[in-house]
């Protein structure tokens, strides 16, 4: 659980880019947090993996021993195969090869990747490469996953898509925040931080 009170954020005196947030962020669920270009979203989510301090208010992280991040580039090993990205954090955690492919099947399978899990990532498009990191997120088996613009370049043209990336998501049991410009998330999302009710 993570609880946001009073949190506001300004860089300096000039740049005021939220105030007042207070807010309960739960296991299996996925927050869309919305607001355009430049106001903060980006920061509102450092500030909740406490990477960044906020300078009004205060973050409390009950039982959140692991953060994983989902940037908006996606960044991989241009050899390896998707598949080879989703085994390894899961030998990470000590599961042997077997175990460890079988799982990272399961999330790729998830997150519409079966037919590329023995693809090298550099063959990847731009929206499989990014649902891979979406995977891989999921697979570090953290207790918060902070996602930055996933759709950015998600080639996900219906709706169906994006309902079944953020299901995927909130099956994790992780909690999960979205930073995205995608009505379609929005809709599709249990939550939604609109930072223009936060100004
Ligand atoms: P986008 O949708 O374009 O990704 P965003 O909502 O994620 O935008 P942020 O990246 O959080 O926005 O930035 C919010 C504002 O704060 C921007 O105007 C940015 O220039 C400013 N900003 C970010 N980091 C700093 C910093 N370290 N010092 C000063 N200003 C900063
Ligand atoms: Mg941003």
């Amino acid at each position: 659980v993570v609880e946001l009170k009073d949190v506001g954020h300004a860089f300096g005196e000039r740049t005021r880019l939220f105030r007042g947030i207070t807010l309960t962020l739960l296991p299996e669920r996925v927050y869309a947090l919305v607001g355009p270009s430049g106001s903060g979203k980006s920061t509102l989510l450092s500030i909740i993996a406490g990477w960044q301090t906020p300078s009004e208010g205060e973050v409390v992280r009950r039982g959140v021993r692991k953060v994983s991040w989902v940037f908006q580039n996606p960044v991989g090993v241009a050899r390896r195969t998707a598949l080879d990205h989703v085994t390894l954090p899961y030998l990470g955690q000590g599961y042997d090869i077997a175990t460890a492919e079988r799982l990272a099947l399961e999330q790729l399978d998830r997150f519409g990747l079966s037919e590329s899990a023995g693809k090298r990532f550099g063959e990847l498009s731009g929206g499989e490469a990014q649902r891979l990191m979406l995977a891989r997120g999921v697979a570090t088996n953290a207790d918060l996953l902070l996602v930055d613009e996933p759709t950015a370049q998600l080639d996900m043209r219906t709706a169906d898509a994006v309902d079944q990336y953020l299901g995927a998501l909130s099956r994790s049991g992780m909690i999960v925040v979205v930073a995205t410009h995608d009505h379609r998330t929005r809709d599709a999302a249990s939550d939604v931080i609109d930072l223009e009710r936060y100004q």
